[in-house]
Protein backbone atom coordinates (compact mmCIF):
# COMPACT_ATOMS: atom_id res chain seq x y z
CA UNK A 1 0.00 0.00 0.00
CA UNK A 2 1.58 3.47 -0.78
CA UNK A 3 0.81 6.54 0.93
CA UNK A 4 1.05 10.57 -0.02
CA UNK A 5 4.62 11.30 1.23
CA UNK A 6 6.86 14.33 1.79
CA UNK A 7 10.43 15.30 1.91
CA UNK A 8 12.42 16.88 4.68
CA UNK A 9 15.01 19.82 3.83
CA UNK A 10 17.69 17.14 3.77
CA UNK A 11 15.35 14.75 1.24
CA UNK A 12 14.71 12.38 3.80
CA UNK A 13 10.79 10.86 3.27
CA UNK A 14 8.23 11.39 5.33
CA UNK A 15 4.44 10.37 5.68
CA UNK A 16 2.20 13.01 6.97
CA UNK A 17 -0.93 12.02 8.68
CA UNK A 18 -3.91 14.14 7.93
CA UNK A 19 -6.40 15.55 10.25
CA UNK A 20 -10.23 13.38 9.50
CA UNK A 21 -12.22 14.55 12.70
CA UNK A 22 -12.34 16.09 15.96
CA UNK A 23 -14.41 15.27 18.70
CA UNK A 24 -16.82 17.54 19.76
CA UNK A 25 -18.09 15.95 22.95
CA UNK A 26 -14.86 16.22 24.36
CA UNK A 27 -13.60 19.40 22.55
CA UNK A 28 -13.27 22.37 25.59
CA UNK A 29 -13.28 25.01 22.57
CA UNK A 30 -10.04 26.61 24.33
CA UNK A 31 -8.74 27.76 20.20
CA UNK A 32 -5.15 25.97 20.96
CA UNK A 33 -5.53 23.69 17.58
CA UNK A 34 -6.81 27.23 15.85
CA UNK A 35 -3.86 29.05 16.48
CA UNK A 36 -1.56 26.25 15.92
CA UNK A 37 -2.83 25.68 12.02
CA UNK A 38 -1.21 27.54 9.21
CA UNK A 39 -3.67 26.24 6.90
CA UNK A 40 -6.98 27.73 7.67
CA UNK A 41 -8.09 23.84 7.79
CA UNK A 42 -9.88 24.58 11.56
CA UNK A 43 -13.19 26.91 12.25
CA UNK A 44 -14.42 28.27 15.45
CA UNK A 45 -18.11 27.27 16.49
CA UNK A 46 -20.55 28.26 19.08
CA UNK A 47 -23.45 26.31 19.69
CA UNK A 48 -26.42 27.25 22.03
CA UNK A 49 -27.69 24.95 24.29
CA UNK A 50 -30.87 25.22 26.37
CA UNK A 51 -28.90 26.94 29.14
CA UNK A 52 -25.47 28.05 28.20
CA UNK A 53 -23.30 28.12 24.95
CA UNK A 54 -20.74 25.21 23.69
CA UNK A 55 -17.66 26.98 22.49
CA UNK A 56 -16.00 23.67 19.85
CA UNK A 57 -13.74 23.10 16.44
CA UNK A 58 -14.66 21.31 13.83
CA UNK A 59 -12.60 20.76 10.50
CA UNK A 60 -13.78 23.36 7.77
CA UNK A 61 -11.22 22.63 4.92
CA UNK A 62 -9.85 19.33 5.21
CA UNK A 63 -7.81 18.90 1.80
CA UNK A 64 -6.12 21.97 2.70
CA UNK A 65 -4.48 20.05 5.90
CA UNK A 66 -0.37 19.24 5.52
CA UNK A 67 -0.53 16.56 8.01
CA UNK A 68 1.97 18.61 9.88
CA UNK A 69 0.21 17.31 13.04
CA UNK A 70 0.35 20.79 15.17
CA UNK A 71 -3.15 20.91 15.87
CA UNK A 72 -2.94 17.56 17.69
CA UNK A 73 -0.01 18.10 19.79
CA UNK A 74 -1.63 21.11 20.72
CA UNK A 75 -4.58 19.51 22.11
CA UNK A 76 -5.32 19.06 26.06
CA UNK A 77 -8.34 16.74 25.41
CA UNK A 78 -6.45 14.20 22.33
CA UNK A 79 -9.86 15.53 20.36
CA UNK A 80 -8.19 14.47 16.93
CA UNK A 81 -7.98 11.59 14.73
CA UNK A 82 -5.61 11.64 12.01
CA UNK A 83 -4.78 9.21 9.06
CA UNK A 84 -2.05 8.91 6.21
CA UNK A 85 -4.04 8.77 2.61
CA UNK A 86 -3.45 6.26 0.08
CA UNK A 87 -2.35 7.04 -3.45
CA UNK A 88 -4.82 6.70 -6.01
S1 LIG B 1 -2.26 18.66 10.74
FE1 LIG B 1 -1.32 20.74 10.49
S2 LIG B 1 -2.25 21.56 8.59
FE2 LIG B 1 -3.52 19.82 9.26
S3 LIG B 1 -5.16 20.74 10.50
FE3 LIG B 1 -3.51 20.15 11.92
S4 LIG B 1 -2.20 21.98 12.14
FE4 LIG B 1 -3.52 22.29 10.31
S1 LIG C 1 -7.17 22.21 21.18
FE1 LIG C 1 -8.56 20.43 21.45
S2 LIG C 1 -9.94 21.05 23.09
FE2 LIG C 1 -8.97 22.94 22.32
S3 LIG C 1 -10.38 23.74 20.72
FE3 LIG C 1 -8.85 22.42 19.70
S4 LIG C 1 -9.85 20.40 19.59
FE4 LIG C 1 -10.94 21.58 21.14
Amino acid sequence: MAYITGLTKDKQVWTPEFVISIDKETCIGCGRCFKACAKGVLSFEEEELHDSTKAYMKVLNQGKCIGCGACGRTCPKGCFSFEAVELP
